[in-house]
């Protein structure tokens, strides 16, 4: 099997292997590591109809990640996806009216981000035993409320790894905060920062790209890496359940095989949808790839004009893992229809970081026509909530629901019939008091905790296990930091 390496999307340096990349998490130029080439699957899709999770995600798997043995892949997929998920098809796809919903949020923190963290910690380890490292490796994250808690669950009580945490203080759902401060285990901590994520998210990057502190880190033992959505090892395991969703509508007769589908998926740091566009990349039928943002639109924006400008008000919306305006994973994007020059990429995210702004030129933008963005406010949020509610009882989380809204917006723009799939990235008990208030007003006025037990009996679903747990936790995290005092709060959980 051809070997794939990584590079940088900011230079030609050296590829490396894909364990390198995911013990490094970012480039040294403060790049994102790309596959040289995204790889094809070698088998045909319709060989996966039928399959169990983790042969779908160890046929994609093992084309992304050649210097893992067949026995490290399959120990890490099997590690990662068993009892922790509620649901033995892990990643179920139901079918709501004429979408289907791919539900991503059965695994322990109840939200799309376990299907790569809860293997990332096993990835991480194998690769720092192939790359002979000995220092402890500390997971350094920037969080809009699901990465955490994902993080924190997949990292606690690993060996050789620390994990820390930053959140927006004001800017995450009273479950996920919860979820976040109850965090056990000696080797995490979680700061709240007074700021946005990006605030968070732009702090770790300097962070990483501080060349002083790494060395500082490395006299006492210790190195960084990421969990954020730019380390390669959180996409690849993401691929994987695109292919997995297009098995099931195989399976169940759904499609023809060889019929394309369209995907759309809500979004924020563009993760998940790139994952999408590898997977149509290797081979999975996907026709169109469907952004859907809320108020925070700088992608819709972007699709529409070839304008990327984060020059705007950030605001706190009911979908908050979306919040967020500068879409670190896009940079995968731009570096691909940038014809793969680096130095051009380069240009962009200096302009970017400059003024906050970058245009792409015409050519580059006639590259992007397997997108289409689009967004939704906070009424239709609440109405697409609502509304498929009130038809037939399924209830989604906010969102579900943005992606929702634009599935239906998209349909009537276009007229394009194409069977599609709609990411279901949170449960709605994360994000209770939301989808309760979009159901009903009435339910504003009421303790969260009823809430829940009220969802519980609207949707005839069993309260998840993840908010059982925080109900009666005790906090266990208390720091709150200003954004200019993150690397010293690291320093001192570190001892050094
Ligand atoms: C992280 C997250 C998103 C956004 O995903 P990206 O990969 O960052 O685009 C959407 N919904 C939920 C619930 C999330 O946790």
């Amino acid at each position: 099997m051809n070997q794939v390496y990584y590079k940088s999307t900011r230079s030609d340096s050296d590829p490396v292997t894909a364990s390198q990349a995911i013990l490094q998490g970012l480039a040294k130029d403060g790049g994102l590591y790309v596959p040289v080439e995204v790889p094809k699957l070698d088998v045909p899709v319709e060989a996966l109809a039928g399959k169990p999770y983790v042969e779908v995600a160890y046929e994609v798997m093992k084309q992304f990640l050649t210097d893992f043995t067949e026995e490290e892949l399959k120990t890490c997929i099997t590690r990662a996806y068993d009892s922790k998920f509620d649901t033995k098809e892990i990643a179920p796809l139901v079918k709501v009216e004429d979408l289907y919903y791919l539900e991503l949020f059965h695994g322990a923190t109840i939200a799309f981000k376990d299907m790569a963290l809860s293997i990332l910690p096993h990835l991480m380890t194998v690769s720092a035993k192939k790359n002979g490292i000995k220092n402890e490796i500390v997971i350094l994250t920037a969080t809009s409320g699901d990465t955490g808690k994902a993080a924190l669950a997949g990292f606690a009580g690993v060996e050789g790894t620390r994990i820390i945490v930053f959140y927006p203080k004001d800017g995450v759902s009273p479950v996920q905060e919860k979820q976040m401060v109850t965090q056990r285990g000696d080797n995490t901590l979680v700061v709240g920062i007074h700021g946005n994520f990006d605030d968070a998210q732009n702090g770790v990057k300097a962070i990483f790209n501080d060349r002083d502190l790494e060395k500082e880190l490395d006299a006492a033992g210790f190195q960084f890496s990421s969990a954020n959505s730019i380390n390669i090892g959180r996409l690849v395991p993401q691929v994987a359940y695109y292919a997995y969703a297009y098995a099931q509508l195989l399976n169940r007769g759904e499609i023809k095989n060889g019929e394309p589908i369209n995907v759309v998926v809500p979004t924020g740091n563009f993760g998940n949808i790139l994952a999408a566009y590898y997977a149509k990349s290797m081979g999975v039928p996907i026709a169109k790839l469907i952004c859907a943002s809320n108020e925070n639109k700088v992608l819709y924006d972007f699709f529409q004009t070839g304008t990327y400008d984060r020059n705007r008000e950030f605001i706190l919306t009911s979908s908050p893992s979306m919040d967020i305006l500068i879409s670190s994973n896009l940079e995968r994007l731009i570096y691909k229809v940038a014809g793969e020059n680096a130095e051009q990429n380069n240009a962009f995210m200096k302009q970017l970081s400059a003024s906050g702004t970058y245009t792409l030129p015409e050519e580059m933008r006639d590259r992007l026509k397997d997108f289409y963005g689009n967004y939704t406010g906070e009424t239709g949020t609440a109405e697409a909530i609502r509304e498929v509610y009130e038809k037939t009882g399924y209830i989604m989380d906010t969102h579900t629901a943005v992606a929702a809204h634009v599935a239906k917006a998209y349909r009537k723009d276009t007229g394009d019939q194409t069977k599609t799939v709609v990411v279901s990235t949170a449960s709605p008990y994360k994000f209770t008091r939301s989808v309760m208030s979009a159901i009903d007003p009435k339910y504003q006025a009421e303790e969260d905790f009823s809430l829940i037990d009220e969802l519980s009996r609207l949707s005839a679903t069993k309260i998840p296990q993840a908010i059982e747990d925080i109900r009666s936790a005790p906090v266990l995290h208390k720091t709150v930091c200003e954004k200019e005092e993150m690397v010293n709060v690291i320093k001192t959980f570190l001892n050094i």
